[in-house]
């Protein structure tokens, strides 16, 4: 018997024969197939196959169904992109009405309608001044073409200075996997084997202040990073071309916060060095925080900002770096002068992510999506507020609706978990038998709803998250 027709009628409230037209294989062979075959971004390879991960068939609303029937709660918005929740009715319909026309051209000699008009959208919505779109397709390599931008910009806006090459960053920075990325990103378990092949960066300590090394406390920790900040800039200012930053929280790192205010200090001391600010917002943009950017908090106006993730409402792969006019105008000359920036993909701009980012961008406003993520930031507050004296949570730390739980073994000395004991992971399968997807940075538990989630399943996400922590300290202790 095929599985399809061993379904019950309706399950997904879709038709039979829409069904049936779209599982060719039985849920076995999937599963067996995945296993020979499919590598696993950021998975120990020889442990997934025992750990028969649910294979999606398809979404409905906030939920993933796997090929067995099970439904899931969508608790890391497909890894932090989704933003209106899966088969949103308005964005299938501006997809399919693309696909009529053409689901991809160049933009290299020629323009398409979508990437125009998603352009001028996001230029309306960007901080002031951020006025033309570089389009790619991931985080990545939206942080890449602003490295890039960076360099050749120095180099050709003050040709007779000395050329400024060197990228500064943050501790536990995060930018993407590309290498460029991973020049500015300093996550040790992540970058650890490319270093040789990684470029110079001069790195400022992250604000933050659960672990403060000896002799400070955290008043005293933040003051020395600020002066830090100051001095790595005053030091290399005529080496430096850009400092990256994910504004307002470190996602990757563990979904670290930032106190209020450093995201301006840093575009007060960049412009007083002449160094360009490279806002990276791929995981912070499009609502996360609180408003739309998480520049806007600051009222920071960056060089360049990164956007992905949650740009095509997290349907389809697509990147914008956005600029400003004076770092745009450096690349403008007769086309013999090779002012040119010669970089790009073969997908860039494409017709049916435009398509989608437009109809997602619409729903912001229609929706009033930012009022539902600051609601919904009030209901994990409530929700989580439990966890404040838990012996084995360290910290719950929050902004907006990007959550990180970190576990511990021993609160007061904050000792950790032994990695073996994989005890994020294990919560993140306890939630996986309640009906909620979730999925840590290593002992931290990141909750990360999409930005139009209902209320109510805000506070179900949240309660189970609470729960699988219950489950696995008692297994653990
Ligand atoms: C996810 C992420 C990236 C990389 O985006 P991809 O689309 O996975 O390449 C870059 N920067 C930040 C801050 C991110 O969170």
């Amino acid at each position: 018997m095929s599985y399809f027709s061993s379904l019950p009628a309706g399950r997904l409230g879709l038709s039979p024969t829409r069904l049936a037209t779209e599982l060719r294989n039985s849920p076995d062979e999937l599963r067996r197939w995945d296993c020979e075959h499919v590598w696993h971004p950021f998975t120990p390879m020889q442990a997934w196959c025992q750990e028969d991960a649910p294979i999606i068939e398809c979404g409905e609303g906030f939920e993933l169904i796997d090929v067995d029937g099970r439904r899931y709660l969508d608790g890391i918005s497909s890894l932090w992109c989704n933003v209106h929740g899966h088969r949103v009715p308005e964005i299938d319909a501006a997809v399919h009405a693309q696909l009529d026309r053409v689901a991809h051209s160049t933009l290299l000699g020629l323009a398409n309608v979508p990437s125009i008009e998603l352009a001028r959208r996001l230029v309306e919505l960007a901080p002031p001044g951020l006025t033309k779109v570089f389009y790619s397709d991931s985080g990545a390599t939206a942080v890449e073409a602003a490295l890039k931008i960076a360099c050749q910009y120095h180099a050709q806006a003050n040709p007779d200075s000395p050329r400024r090459t060197l990228f500064a960053c943050l501790s536990g920075a995060y930018h993407g996997d590309t290498l460029g990325g991973v020049s500015v990103g300093r996550i040790d378990a992540f970058h650890r084997a490319f270093e040789p092949l990684l470029f110079e960066t001069v790195r400022v300590p992250s604000p933050v202040t659960l672990r403060t090394p000896p002799g400070h406390d955290s008043d005293s920790y933040l003051r020395f990073c600020d002066r830090e900040l100051e001095r790595v800039l005053v030091e290399h200012r005529e080496r430096l071309a850009a400092f990256v930053i994910e504004p307002l929280v470190q996602g990757a790192a563990g979904i670290l916060v930032h106190p209020p205010g450093w995201l301006a200090r840093v575009r007060e001391l960049t412009a007083a060095h002449g160094v360009l600010l490279i806002a990276d917002e791929v995981a912070v943009g499009f609502g996360r925080t609180g408003t739309m950017f998480a520049c806007d908090e600051e009222r920071v106006v960056p060089d360049l900002l990164c956007l992905a993730k949650g740009l095509s409402g997290g349907y389809l792969p697509l990147a914008a770096t956005l600029a400003t006019d004076r770092v745009f105008e450096a690349f403008l000359g007769e086309p013999a002068a090779g002012r040119t920036f010669f970089h790009g993909h073969t997908y860039t701009g494409n017709p049916l992510a435009c398509a989608a980012a437009v109809a997602s961008l619409e729903l912001f406003a229609k929706n009033r999506v930012l009022d539902n993520v600051r609601a919904n930031a009030e209901i994990i507050r409530r929700e989580l507020a439990v966890l404040g004296d838990h012996p084995h949570v360290a910290e719950v730390r929050q902004r907006g609706i990007m959550v990180g739980i970190e576990l511990v073994r021993d609160r007061p000395t904050l000792e950790p978990f032994s990695p073996d004991r994989r005890a994020g992971h294990r919560v993140a399968l306890a939630a996986r038998r309640r009906g909620v997807i979730i999925r840590p940075l290593g002992d931290v538990v990141v909750l990360m709803p999409a930005p139009a989630m209902p209320g109510k399943l805000v506070e179900r996400l949240c309660r189970v998250a609470v729960e699988s922590i219950a489950e696995v300290c008692r297994e653990l202790d």
